[in-house]
């Protein structure tokens, strides 16, 4: 097969579906092409922030999304030795956006709806079962060779979207430095039906748990209670995804002395990487393939489906408004590049810390920060407003 689109995005995952869609819906021929026969049924994300949810809603799929998660106003710290609680509640930022909470759903619930959405639109197409192999670019544009389960099949476009996630396919040929760290420790997720709110008082849908020992996260999504935790030491894969440790985490958590069922159990190495570059001639790269971080905050998928919908607006520009295109899409990369390190970056690296260091006296870092700003309502909404992520979006609008 042969085919040509304006553009192909790689990678059917929640920021590929959200950039073809988008682009769809602002008149552009788009293709994308995703690996697997169906978007994965990922684990991952599942907080939505609130300028993600006005997105959605321009995308008309809120009302979906938001039958099929949780709104979650209220978040919480709390420290797992003293069990002392600081609440913050989002509605002090309701003048700042018409979602004051955070939706808790599922990141598969988005990229199946975003897909389904694209397919019914007669400039938007979606190949599954078609993985990327190579691609190469000229002065007119891109073209990119796919394995399917039958052929060898070849794309043309004038621009190649990469949104094919952590082990990008597209960085790779690209050669692009992907600079950062890795954390030494993996993180262990376990998810449960178990009714974790009987075993705390008051316990919210979003709970960042501090500890010197095992720190914890605990996220509410409709069905399911998600655990994670700091996987150290020498243990093997088997060790770590065993009952006995499944029990130790879980029995540590709610005090019983039951073997609580969990749904998934994984693992995951987690980085703080970004490319060098996010536009490499009339290839461009956007969400996980563009830069990673740890899930402290929830921000990974939400900053990549930023990134789409910033580089679909500069698409617009060029296809609609004959504006330049080197001058768009080098303003994308400076935009969303700069937000990736000064934003992203440095915020999940502060939330791993702050929830991993309590002083000697068990009172975490981040507990004598909160209970100070708690006395002070700007500081407070301050700090709302930047784990909100409404002030990334403030700072990307300024950059030139
Ligand atoms: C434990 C955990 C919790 C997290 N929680 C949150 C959270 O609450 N909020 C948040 O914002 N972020 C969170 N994240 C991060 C979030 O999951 C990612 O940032 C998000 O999945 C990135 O989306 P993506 O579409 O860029 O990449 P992916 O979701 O990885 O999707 C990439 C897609 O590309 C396809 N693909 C890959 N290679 C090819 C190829 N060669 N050809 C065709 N298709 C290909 C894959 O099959 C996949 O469908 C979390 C991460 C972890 C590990």
């Amino acid at each position: 097969m042969n085919l040509s689109s304006s553009v192909v995005v790689i990678g059917g995952g929640p920021v590929g579906a959200v950039a073809a869609l988008r682009l769809a819906q602002l008149g552009i021929d788009v293709t994308l092409l995703e690996q697997h026969a169906d978007c994965p049924e990922d684990m991952r994300a599942s907080t939505f922030h609130p300028p993600t949810l006005e997105m959605m809603q321009e995308l008309g799929l809120l009302d979906a999304l938001d039958a099929d998660g949780l709104r979650a106003p209220v978040y919480q710290y709390r420290n797992r030795r003293s069990g002392n609680v600081i609440e913050l509640d989002m509605s002090e930022i309701a003048d700042l956006t018409r979602f004051p909470w955070r939706l808790q759903c599922e990141q598969y619930k988005l990229a199946r709806l975003a897909t389904q959405a694209l397919s019914e639109l007669p400039n938007g197409r979606v190949l599954f079962q078609r993985r990327l192999l190579s691609f190469e670019q000229d002065e007119k544009g891109v073209s990119i060779h796919v394995e399917s389960p039958l052929e060898i099949e070849h794309l043309r476009a004038d621009y190649l979207i990469a949104a094919d996630g952590s082990s990008s396919t597209v960085r790779k040929w690209l050669d692009v430095a992907f600079s950062g760290f890795t954390y030494p420790e993996r993180f262990l997720t376990l998810s449960t039906a178990y009714p974790l709110e009987e075993c705390f008082d008051n316990l919210a849908k979003v709970n960042y748990i501090s500890d010197a020992d095992e720190w914890c996260v605990m996220l509410r999504v409709p069905t399911l209670w998600r655990i994670l935790v700091p996987a150290r030491g020498n243990e093997t894969d088997a060790e770590l995804l065993s009952d006995a440790r499944k029990d130790s985490v879980l029995q540590g958590l709610t005090g019983t002395q039951e073997s609580i069922t969990t749904y998934h159990r994984t693992l995951y190495r987690v980085h703080q990487r970004v490319a060098d570059s996010f536009r490499h001639g009339r290839v461009l790269l956007v969400g996980d393939s563009a830069h990673l971080n740890n899930p402290l905050g929830g921000f990974g998928m939400n900053s990549g489906i930023h990134d789409a919908w910033n580089l679909c607006e500069k698409l617009r520009r060029i296809y609609q408004e004959g504006a330049d295109a080197d001058r768009e899409l080098d303003h994308y990369d400076r935009q969303r590049r700069n937000i990736a390190m000064d934003f992203v970056q440095a915020q999940t690296i502060s939330n791993k810390k702050a929830i991993e260091s309590p002083d000697a006296n068990g009172v975490s870092e981040m507990e004598s920060h909160l209970a100070l700003m708690l006395k002070d309502e700007s500081a407070r909404r301050t700090y709302l407003e930047r784990q909100a992520m409404i002030q990334s979006l403030r700072r990307e609008s300024e950059i030139a």
